[in-house]
């Protein structure tokens, strides 16, 4: 359930609802606006009793049950759009952030090439696997901490922020220690373990959307995280699989303004996994912008015909120069629209 409180209600008023929820039942999650402050209460259900107690408290201005299945992540309990500070990288804000780099770290000049390309086009962020989720055991599996290690140099260099993917609990320490952002993998969308632990890292997390999860499934493993104690989640759109076999997934740009209507959670999409094909990852990095996303992850390779992971949909050094221009246009546009 959520306790909205009153414009000015104290501290001790909105401590005594925090123990009143825990007495029912339920972990109170203290939320504050820029307006005024929610309490969301998650527990086993919202019972009726327990409401109509709630109303009347000091300092509580209404009390109503959550509808959504997923609580934390929900726009009932949080109009506002959750903001993701990295230094001076901000998501969510309405501005449009881009990550990019190689879908795996192969060795230095590989990653220190791409890092330093990718800067000059105007990303923020560069990604680059160092565990790599491979659908063949026989395929490269990733260099591992030596390739976080590559990361942080880049990071060095070119002042880029780090994301890059955790693939199992074990690794959860390790990754933090060296990556900005985590990302968990597709496949690993509803590994709850992984997710719970999530929750206790101080990091943002990147969340991409499972192969074959619905908007609701999606919604409720980020809502994991985030019951686990981290707030900073955003979400990627990556594409689903459908019977369509002319692109490697189906990308699924409805789910992004379905998502900004359910979630104050900011999103991602990610067109290269999305589609598989270099040749439309330029076209749906615009389409990107124009429905609203939050950010771009790409993959970049310096010789995509020799990347040792997903050649096919990595763009060329030049190729994503191009795409940063192209996309100019239509940031501005919704600049200039005030979304
Ligand atoms: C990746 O981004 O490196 C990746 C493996 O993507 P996904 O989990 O979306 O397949
Ligand atoms: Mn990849």
């Amino acid at each position: 359930m959520i306790i909205a409180m009153q414009a000015g209600a104290t501290d001790e008023q909105i401590n005594h609802i925090c123990d009143r929820v825990r007495e029912y039942g339920y972990a109170p999650h203290v939320i504050r606006g820029t307006e005024r402050t929610v309490v969301a209460a998650v527990g086993p259900g919202d019972k009726k009793a327990h409401i109509e107690s709630l109303k009347s408290a000091e300092g509580v201005e209404d009390a109503f049950p959550i509808l959504q299945p997923f609580k934390l992540v929900s726009k009932e309990v949080k109009k506002q759009k959750s903001v993701i500070q990295i230094g001076d990288v901000t998501i969510g804000d309405g501005s449009f952030v881009v990550m990019a780099g190689p879908c795996s770290v192969e060795g230095r000049d590989q990653l220190l090439t791409t890092a330093e390309s990718v800067a000059k086009s105007g990303a923020q962020i560069l990604r680059g696997g160092a565990y790599k989720p491979r659908t063949s055991p026989y395929d490269f599996q990733g260099m591992a901490e030596e390739g976080l290690k590559l990361l942080a140099e880049a990071r060095a260099n070119t002042g880029l922020k780090v994301i890059t993917e955790v693939l199992d609990t074990e690794d959860v320490e390790v990754v933090a220690e060296y990556a900005d952002i985590l990302q968990v993998g597709a496949r690993n969308m509803q590994n709850f373990a992984l997710l719970k632990k999530l929750g206790d890292v101080r990091k943002p997390i990147m969340l991409k959307r499972g192969l074959s999860a619905t908007i609701k499934e999606f919604l409720l493993s980020a809502e994991y995280i985030v019951t686990h104690g981290n707030p900073n989640v955003m979400l990627c759109e990556r594409g689903i699989r459908t019977f369509e076999t002319a692109t490697r997934n189906t990308l699924d740009l409805a789910a992004v303004p379905l998502l900004a209507e359910l979630t104050h959670l900011p999103v991602v999409v990610d067109p290269s996994h999305g589609t598989g094909k270099r040749s439309l990852v330029r076209p749906l990095a615009k389409a990107s912008v124009a429905v609203g996303a939050d950010g771009l992850m790409a993959e970049v390779h310096p010789k995509p015909e020799e990347a040792w992971s997903d050649g096919p949909q990595s763009l060329r050094l030049e190729e994503f120069d191009t795409l940063m221009h192209e996309i100019q246009p239509y940031i501005k546009l919704r600049e200039s629209e005030g979304r």
